[in-house]
């Protein structure tokens, strides 16, 4: 298994993005991308384009949707579904969800604390949380200077309120990307750990789990416990403790200000956070015993300020589901 660099939320003008299917594969080939989502709003007209064009570039494209609703925002990935935007009401969006998932999609709930810009509709997602407890995976970071702001703190913590309540949600970013950024501002990667970059294996490796979001550092982390070894996403056994170990480099081609050092990591379960100092290249190691999960948090300098750089998707223990 290896991480694939993917944006799993992106627009051309077959919504309303500035670039083309061919332009959008261009520039994801420029930055580096192993793998893009097209998610247009409510429309799948530029999908078979994008995907062509990745087989002539060599990218894998997902075949994707954004269903765009009055209440929030959801990306679908996989090319299946038959949902219909408008079909879509607070009183059914968990069946509609459950619809999508039932053709072999996988919903993410979009930008769900953001406010949209200039002011509309439908960013901040209004449905009732309770109901969306069957989506596949969480936006915890978004667009542009994703670790920052308000919107980012309560996405993290509604996120981090699911895994309490033992549900399995993977953690995402959304560039929700529009623009060429030739100049580009503040944004992150998704990582998905797969076995390659094919469609399928990057739906796999978003349904078990395996994700983190970054801002320029590269995260090599994993758990050991009675020998075996767990990577993120994995489920250990619980109340059994579990040593971690992470590493963390430089992404050298990240291409917005890069992180000048890296400060300490925090690892997260519900019963509390420990806190060690880390550096670029340099082992830690941990040992922490579970409840339900674990995510790690890891910090550093960038723009001469200290700020959250990267997050795990979860370690879940044995009582999630
Ligand atoms: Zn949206
Ligand atoms: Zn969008």
């Amino acid at each position: 298994m290896r991480y694939f660099r993917c944006e799993l939320h992106t627009h051309t003008t077959s919504s309303d993005g500035k670039m083309t299917p061919e332009e959008l594969v261009d520039r994801a080939v420029e930055c580096g991308y192993d793998a893009i989502a097209l998610t247009d709003h409510n429309t799948v007209a530029g999908v078979e384009r994008a995907v062509k064009a990745g087989e002539r570039r060599g990218l894998t494209v997902l075949k994707g949707i954004e269903w765009t609703t009055f209440w929030g925002h959801f990306t679908v990935i996989g090319g299946g579904s038959d949902v219909l935007w408008r079909d879509i009401t607070p009183d059914n969006v968990d069946a509609m969800i459950a619809r999508a998932q039932s053709k072999g999609d996988i919903v993410t709930i979009a930008h769900p604390r953001r406010m949209g810009y200039p002011l509309c509709s439908g960013c901040h997602c209004d449905y009732d949380i309770e109901k969306l407890t069957g989506a596949d995976n969480y936006e915890i970071w978004s667009h542009y200077y994703p670790n920052e702001g308000v919107a980012a703190r309560q996405q993290k913590e509604q996120w981090y309120s699911l895994l309490e309540r033992g549900l399995k949600i993977t953690a995402v970013y959304g560039y929700d990307w529009h623009n060429r950024d030739d100049l580009p501002p503040s944004y992150a990667y998704t990582y998905v750990g797969t076995e390659s970059n094919r469609a399928q294996d990057i739906i796999e490796g978003l349904k078990r789990g395996a994700t983190y979001v970054t801002i320029g550092v590269k995260v090599d982390c994993k758990a050991i416990s009675d020998g075996k070894e767990y990577c993120i996403g994995s489920t250990l056994e619980s109340g059994k403790s579990a040593v971690f170990t992470l590493r963390c480099d430089r992404i050298e081609d990240y291409r917005s200000d890069k992180p000048e050092r890296l400060t300490r990591v925090e690892f997260h379960t519900a019963e509390g956070v420990t806190c060690l100092p880390i550096e670029f290249g340099k082992k830690v190691q941990t040992e922490i015993t579970p409840a339900k999960f674990c995510v790690v948090e890891i910090y550093g300098i960038r723009n001469r300020q200290e700020q959250l750089l990267a997050v795990t998707g979860a370690f879940y223990t044995g009582g999630n589901r």
